[in-house]
């Protein structure tokens, strides 16, 4: 076998590699994770194409929302520290405090993001907190099947691709299996995010221990924070900022994710976790939002039981399902536009000839002072995909006036 599917469809979800010991999961050329077939060992079985979901896409998803719900966490210091309203740490000691296992995205001291198995809560804070980079699922699905076989309670938490697999590889009901997927923007790689960290701490003369992507000091939103060997801290902004800049404008992420099968109401897995932006806006909310609330789609009976055992940790309001809405594009199935895909690609074509990362974000991760004052005045579709131009433009406006001023 060749390859298991197309590399432009691949997700990285890691299923096949979890099914065959003749694949294994390799960083390629741009940082995402890609499988890789052992052609000497390869006996054609086809049993990976089989189950590969951007080939044959899966389909036994809940049809809809059982509960739609604002939740937030009780304990004011886990809420501060999750990026939500912290309904993932509710659920995972609802499930440790019975001597169950979680499974979820944590870094390493590298800022390697794997999949890991906790069993402790002292375990939880390495998973709290999104990480806005594909996670490296390993042979997790593996060992949640064992656990699962030996009686142990298991919560499996990712991405709905990852869910997706999970399910996938299991062929089967678990009545001891409880699954959360994040609504989901997309991912980037986390071999630039590697490298971006490199960049940052040589940039700043200081070694970079902790890069939270979303920290609450200023409340509930999108605040970027890095803390360094010494213990002091940076809120990012300008070019420093550029790895969060690259995310949130879709620059940066694997192209699977621009038509993600996984964007709807549908889902694999028992429980949904996204933020519950614009809540309040259509209905008055009585509660103070300020370090977040979390919104829970419960799609399954499974889902209720597991929301019923997290009850002593989080609080809920039910909420429409309309509301919910307003504010999640990947919930609405909303396809980002063409010219995106191709400038991710081009992006990412320069990501792998382009050494220095300073010219990369300069040229793609940062929006110069002439995009900003445009920005004002044009939709940001025009100004995204006419960035180069600005750029351009800019360095030759620059140009005239320092020949002038010579
Ligand atoms: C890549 C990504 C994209 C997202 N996009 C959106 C979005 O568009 N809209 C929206 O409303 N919400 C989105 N979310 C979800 C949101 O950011 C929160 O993660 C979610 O609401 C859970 O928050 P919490 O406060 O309950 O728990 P937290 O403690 O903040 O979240 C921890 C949970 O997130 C999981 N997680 C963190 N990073 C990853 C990762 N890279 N891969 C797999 N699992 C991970 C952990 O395993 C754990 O289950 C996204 C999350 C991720 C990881
Ligand atoms: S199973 Fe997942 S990782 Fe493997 S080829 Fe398919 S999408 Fe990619
Ligand atoms: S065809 Fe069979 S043996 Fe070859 S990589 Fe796929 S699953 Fe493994
Ligand atoms: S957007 Fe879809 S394909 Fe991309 S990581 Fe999220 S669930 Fe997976």
């Amino acid at each position: 076998m060749e390859q298991v599917c197309n590399k432009k469809e691949c997700t990285g979800c890691g299923l096949c590699a979890n099914l065959c010991d003749f694949i294994q999961m390799r960083e390629d050329t741009t940082g995402f994770f890609r499988p890789v077939i052992d052609q000497r060992k390869c006996i054609d079985c086809g049993k990976c194409v089989k189950n590969c979901p951007a080939v044959h896409p899966y389909n036994q998803f809940h049809p809809r929302p059982l509960d739609v719900l604002a939740a937030w966490n009780k304990n004011e210091e886990v809420l501060h520290e999750s990026s939500s309203g912290g309904a993932f740490s509710a659920f995972a000691e609802a499930l440790l405090e019975t001597g169950g296992v979680v499974f979820g995205a944590a870094f390493d001291s590298k800022f390697h993001l794997r999949h890991i198995a906790v069993t402790q809560k002292e375990g939880l804070a390495a998973l709290r907190k999104s990480k806005y980079v594909q996670s490296e699922i390993g042979l997790s699905y593996r060992q949640a099947k064992d656990f699962l076989e030996s009686g142990k309670e298991v919560l499996f938490t990712g991405t709905p691709c990852q869910i997706v697999a999970l399910n996938r590889f299991l062929k089967k009901k678990y009545e001891n299996l409880y699954t959360a997927d994040v609504i989901c923007y997309g991912v980037p790689s986390s071999g630039h995010l590697k490298r971006y960290i490199a960049w940052l701490s040589a940039k700043l003369n200081k070694e970079i221990t902790a890069f939270q992507m979303r920290n609450k000091e200023k409340g509930w939103g999108q605040h970027p924070l890095i803390i360094f060997k010494d213990g002091s801290k940076k809120f990012l902004r300008g070019i420093d900022n550029a790895f969060i800049y690259s995310y949130y404008n879709a620059l940066s992420i694997q192209t699977a994710c621009n038509e993600c099968p996984y964007m709807t109401c549908k889902r694999s897995s028992d429980i949904t976790i996204g933020d519950f932006w614009k809540l309040g806006e259509k209905e008055p909310f009585p509660y103070k939002t300020s370090q977040g609330i979390s919104l829970l789609l419960v799609n399954s009976p499974q889902g209720q039981k597991l929301l019923k055992r997290s009850e002593n940790n989080l609080k809920w309001i039910p909420r429409t399902l309309e509301e919910a809405l307003i504010g999640q594009s990947r919930l609405r199935n909303v396809k980002r536009e063409p010219w995106k895909t191709k400038k991710q690609e081009i992006i990412q074509q320069e990501y792998c000839r382009e050494k220095d990362y300073t010219v990369l974000a300069k040229k793609y991760f940062y929006k110069k002072k002439l995009a900003k004052i445009l920005s004002t005045i044009l939709p940001q579709s025009i100004l995204y995909r006419y960035h180069d131009y600005i750029n351009r433009l800019q360095t030759k406006i620059k140009i005239i006036f320092q020949k002038k001023s010579n």
